[in-house]
This record gives C-alpha cells, structure tokens and sequence, in this order.
C-alpha cells in the first residue's frame, strides 16, 4: 500500500505521473488530503470516479480513530487516544490558549529512550511513527473539534529525533503552505537530547524551536535520570544547542522537571542558570507527573516556587508550565499503557 498521506507534492507528483495521469491530479489530491482533511478518497468529488478507484486500491489515507477521548471538566483539555491502522496506540491532546489551540502529538509507539521519570517508555519502543501517523492527530483533531490548530508541540509519546526523517517530514509538510501552513515558528520538538541529531537538525533550515530535556545540571545527577546522558554529556548538549541557535536563529527552551530531593536544591537552580545563560535558553518548569511505576515524587508547591524565584533573580527567563487537563489524566503515555493493560479493543 501506499502511504499517500506521507508523500510530499513531489512525491505525489511522481506517484501520480506514474499512474499515467496528468500531474495537475496530484496538486488536486494534495490540497484533499491536508487542507480538507479528507478522511475518504470518494470525498473527492473533483478526482474522475477511475482514478479514485485506483487510489482506493493502491493507497492508504491512514487515518486514525478516536479510541477514547477524556475532556477536562477544569479547562477543556482534550486528551485523544487514537488507533492506528495496524492496531498500536499512541495519545494527543488539545489544549486551548488565550493565543490559540495548542496540540501535542506522539512521534512514536513507546519510546526506548529509558527516562526513569516517564511512562511511555516503560515497555520499550513498539515502532516509529510514519509522516502521515503524526500528520492525522492534527488533522483528526482539527476535524473533530471543527478549530483550527496553530501550534504543534511535538511532546507526547516517543523521542522525535529518534524517527529523525519522518519527523523532518512531518513538519515541512505541516509547515507547507500548499497544506495545513502552521508556521515553523509554532511548531516545537521537544528531545531528551540525541547530540548528533540537534547538530544535524540545525542544518536543516527549519524555523522551529527546540525544546532540551534538561532535567539535571550535573552529569551525574542527569545520568540518574535519563539513560540518554551515558552517551552525551551535559557539556555536549549545550554546545549543540548553542550551534543550533547560531545556525537558526531560534532560542533554545529547557525543560526541567521538579522531581523532590533529586533537582530542585538552590543549588540546582544556580546551576540550572549558568547552563541556561550560556545557551540563551528559555527555561520551563514542570511539577512532575508521579507515575505509578516510579518511584517520583512532585517537589512541593512553595519548593517549585522557590526555584523559579532563584532562577529569576539569576536574570533567566523561567516559566511553569501551566497545568492542563489535571484531572483527566497524568503524564502521557499513561493513557496507552492503561487501555493497553485493560485490553481494549
Ligand atoms: N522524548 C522527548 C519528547 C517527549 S517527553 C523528550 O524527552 O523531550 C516530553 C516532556 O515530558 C519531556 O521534557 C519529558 O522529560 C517530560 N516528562 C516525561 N515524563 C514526565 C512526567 N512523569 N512528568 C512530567 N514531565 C514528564
């Protein structure tokens, strides 16, 4: 089959010629696919009833279904557990701003990266997913909450720069004006921190904005947390992200998850500051997510402020991440791992 959501208009354009058809088909089917979202090849009433048989044939739309959807009774927060066609789960959510709606997708099923703070991760990596896979969250939740998406983080499930092509895919095609057009500068990949990709990333001349799972400021410490620091350190990462900037112009932001007694000292904080300052990053607190299966635990409320207090007086630019959709379900990846444990089907 044909995965002809993930096929770029030249891509399309080729596969189109291919079939023998004039390529004035392909822009048609194109603008079908990501700009109507059309989840079915006979929505497309301009294409000769022949060729969309063909297409049926040969092709996949990959189109996700809604397995579950849990809304939040506080603020609206849409968490999505979507199916894809070979049965795997994965989570998005849909989160609404003062600057309009924000979604945050899974880049893969499961993810092998190891973060011991995280639940996506505890049962390994299924699969990657495919451009089309991470293209129809958006479109599937465009669709069914009838609003138009300006922001994509891609922050769910998996580790992005570990499907490093299809992720590259996905967002020129996301940020394609001839599809969806989300500007590059609204879209943001968050990474536990794959050095080489970083480096390459940068060359790519996209606009995003990077976010780095910082997590810790020593290597030590940040070996505790996350697997990933056994292969590059903390004076690595901050070399990549300096070249990242210098070579997009685009601010790097930290993530720092507040987990209590493991990073949330004064001196984390100091520490946290200088790294910060001499990256130029942007730095966001998150109150951790407990997990079940770990042993975490949130730093308390006045601790969390305390940090960001001291971070401030440092002269670092520090936000909380505001927090979403509390009572609808912890940190992501738990949805899945909750379906999958129950057996849904
Ligand atoms: N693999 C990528 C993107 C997915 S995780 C990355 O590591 O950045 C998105 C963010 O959520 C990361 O900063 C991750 O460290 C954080 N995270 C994971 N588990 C969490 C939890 N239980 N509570 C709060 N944040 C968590």
């Amino acid at each position: 089959m044909v995965d002809i959501k993930s096929l770029t208009i030249e891509g399309l354009t080729e596969y189109i010629k291919e079939l023998g058809q004039s390529p004035f088909r392909a822009k048609q089917i194109y603008e079908w696919i990501h700009v109507h979202l059309a989840r079915d090849f006979d929505e497309m009433t301009n294409i000769p009833k022949a060729l969309r048989e063909i297409l049926k044939k040969e092709c996949t739309l990959n189109t996700l279904k809604i397995e579950r959807l849990q809304i939040s009774k506080l603020d609206g927060t849409r968490k999505y557990l979507f199916r894809l066609e070979d049965g795997n789960f994965i989570e998005s959510v849909f989160m609404s701003y003062k600057h309009g709606n924000s979604v945050c997708i899974s880049s893969q099923v499961g993810c092998r990266m190891g973060c011991r703070f995280c639940a996506s991760t505890l049962d390994g990596l299924v699969r990657s997913l495919t451009p089309s896979e991470m293209l129809d969250q958006i479109y599937s939740i465009s669709l069914d909450t009838g609003s138009r998406v300006s922001n994509v983080v891609v922050m769910g499930i998996g580790e992005p720069l570990d499907n490093y092509d299809n992720l590259v895919s996905f967002v020129r095609m996301l940020s394609d004006e001839k599809g969806l057009n989300i500007s590059q500068r609204n879209i943001t990949v968050s990474t536990c921190g794959i050095v080489p990709n970083i480096l390459k990333l940068a060359g790519e001349d996209l606009k995003i904005t990077l976010a780095l799972s910082l997590h810790a400021v020593t290597d030590e410490k940040r070996k505790l947390l996350m697997p990933v620091a056994d292969a590059y350190s903390i004076s690595e990462l901050t070399d990549a992200c300096k070249k990242y900037f210098d070579m997009t112009g685009r601010r790097i932001s930290f993530e720092y998850a507040l987990l209590a007694d493991k990073n949330d000292t004064d001196e984390d904080a100091d520490g946290l500051s200088s790294i910060a300052k001499s990256v130029g990053a942007h730095v966001n607190l998150i109150p951790v997510n407990p997990v079940r299966e770990r042993d975490h635990r949130r730093s308390s409320k006045d601790r969390i402020v305390a940090f960001k207090n001291k971070l401030e007086k440092n002269g670092i630019n520090v936000t909380i991440r505001r927090e979403l959709g509390s009572d609808i379900d912890g940190a992501c990846g738990q949805l899945r791992r909750r379906v999958k444990s129950e057996g849904a089907n």
